[in-house]
């Protein structure tokens, strides 16, 4: 959830200049559920400030994201998907409605390649995407 100082500490701690509009963009993005397009996000940023652009509203996230403000969902269908969720996690994908889901990391195994990595690879963290259908889409079915 949005809270104004934790948004401030961050971008204070990543060296962002503290703007109203990307604290209504960041606000947006923490308010949203799941793991949001950017053109969703931008909508609804649009809908508090009528003025922004897409290019500013894109410009920002892409900033959250060098800062690790945010993080981008990799390899999903070609799309950009955005993780507002920092911790460490894995995700169950939804290969009916490309809805994903977060699993919490202590409910994953350990993985052996972590504790046995490759010859001379440090193994810093690791994403795990489970493949399937989501509760709607297999009663669709
Ligand atoms: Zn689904
Ligand atoms: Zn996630």
């Amino acid at each position: 959830m949005f809270d104004v100082t934790e948004f401030q500490a961050r971008c204070r701690a990543a060296g962002l200049a503290l703007t109203h509009q990307r604290q209504v963009i960041y606000q947006v993005l923490m308010q949203a559920r799941g793991h949001p397009c950017p053109e969703v996000i931008y909508e609804k940023v649009r809908k508090r400030i009528p003025s922004i652009s897409a290019g500013t509203v894109y410009k920002n996230i892409k900033t959250f994201l060098n800062a690790g403000l945010l993080c981008e969902v990799t390899l999903h269908h070609g799309t950009m998907r955005l993780e507002t969720n920092v911790q460490p996690h894995h995700h169950l994908v939804c290969t009916g409605c490309r809805a994903i889901f977060d699993v919490d990391s202590n409910e994953v195994d350990e993985v052996q390649l972590r504790r046995k990595p490759p010859k001379g690879f440090l193994v810093n963290g690791y994403k795990i995407e489970f493949y399937g259908l989501c509760p709607g889409c297999r009663k669709r079915q």
